[in-house]
């Protein structure tokens, strides 16, 4: 490589350097076994104590209660939007299901959920394309619902629930699939919490599931067995080979948030990134930012600039100076810098070094 080139691709996102590095060095011989680790049988012991140790990492990071599952399931987060209501829209006889409506996938999840039963669309903030998360009035929570839906995190948009809805007796399901390890949440508070493995975790084709247990076992009869929650519990995520390379590097990535302070310490670093970009945003009207201040996101920051001509001449400079994959989504168009865990700050000081150069240039 002749040049350092900062990756801001929104996902499959980059991971960090040292964990690619482990896993250059090991590929040809994990564990002194003279094999790799992509060719050892998921049921080998050397595997089900690589998946235990995962799993440990994981529950110490989070410090996740006791009565919590976790599961590794395939198709990414996208099959979770089936496999969601599969399991536990029967959690109440009215097979009922409220989503908060913050964004595409939030829109996509429940699309899908309503082929399975009644959906509510509670709040959204599609008028003013996704900027922020909706309001609403908690006393509309119908406790007949089976669940309350919220994507934590809205990767297109830039924006995050900030403040953790109280949903009562009502579980709780997150989509937090592009912010899952980047700030202290209190997983108690929630039923059920999903993410896509290619964000903050490693490759991408998985998904982690993070269940309450008591919200195990009412699955619909017709739920395939690969999208059973109950028997993926019963099965530690073994049912059928999972992708095992995945769940390797995420191990890995664990390893490597434990090394770098866990997730009390990425989180300040996380806001310090972030912050980087959002003071630099607010004290010009250069770049404009998508979302709202108070809703703002530390994984994703969007934005725009007030002149929209010089959008391809800004993506093509930056890609020029090494700050690879800023094109926004075309729901909301600009730029977006994801900068997920992996993202060193340096890389964030970097982009926004351009972006002033940027404007003196084209101000
Ligand atoms: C990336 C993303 C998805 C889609 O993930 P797939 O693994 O491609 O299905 C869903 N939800 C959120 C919040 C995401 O950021």
């Amino acid at each position: 490589m002749s040049k350092k080139v900062y990756n801001f691709g929104a996902g499959p996102a980059m991971l960090p350097i040292p964990v690619m590095e482990q896993i250059q060095r090991e590929y040809l011989d994990y564990n002194n076994m003279g094999v790799s680790v992509v060719e050892i049988s998921h049921r080998s012991k050397e595997f089900d104590k690589l998946l235990g140790e995962t799993d440990e990492l994981f529950r110490e990071l989070v410090a996740l209660p006791k009565n919590y599952k976790i599961l590794y399931m395939h198709g990414g987060a996208q099959m979770q939007f089936s496999a969601v209501p599969m399991n536990i829209l029967g959690l109440k006889p009215a097979k009922k299901a409220i989503y908060i409506e913050s964004g595409n996938f939030a829109k996509v999840a429940h699309q899908e959920a309503s082929r399975y039963g009644e959906i509510e669309i509670l709040a959204s903030s599609k008028e003013t394309n996704f900027d922020r998360i909706p309001d609403f009035d908690p006393s509309d929570i119908n406790p007949e619902a089976s669940y309350f839906y919220i994507t934590s995190n809205n990767t297109v948009m830039g924006t995050r629930w900030n403040k953790i809805p109280q949903t009562g007796e009502v579980p709780l399901v997150a989509d937090a699939t592009s912010e899952i390890l980047s700030r202290k949440l209190d997983f108690s508070q929630f039923g059920l919490i999903f993410a896509g493995t290619q964000k903050n975790l490693g490759p991408s084709g998985l998904a982690m599931t993070i269940i309450r247990e008591d919200l195990l076992g009412k699955a619909m009869s017709e739920t395939p067995k690969l999208l059973n929650y109950q028997q993926c519990e019963k099965d530690h995520s073994l049912t059928n080979t999972p992708n095992t390379f995945a769940i390797y590097v995420i191990r890995l990535v664990l390893e490597w948030l434990k090394g770098k302070g866990g997730v009390e310490a990425i989180e300040k670093i996380n806001i310090q990134k972030s912050n980087i970009l959002y003071d630099l945003i607010d004290k010009t009207s250069f770049y404009l930012g998508h979302s709202q201040p108070e809703h703002r996101s530390t994984m994703n920051v969007t934005f725009n600039l007030a002149n929209g001509d010089l959008l391809e001449t800004f993506l093509k400079e930056a890609l020029a100076e090494g700050f690879y994959a800023l094109k926004g989504h075309r729901a909301v168009g600009g730029a977006r810098a994801s900068i997920y865990n992996a993202m060193p700050i340096e890389g964030v000081q970097a982009l926004a070094d351009f972006m002033k150069h940027f404007e003196q240039k084209n101000g």
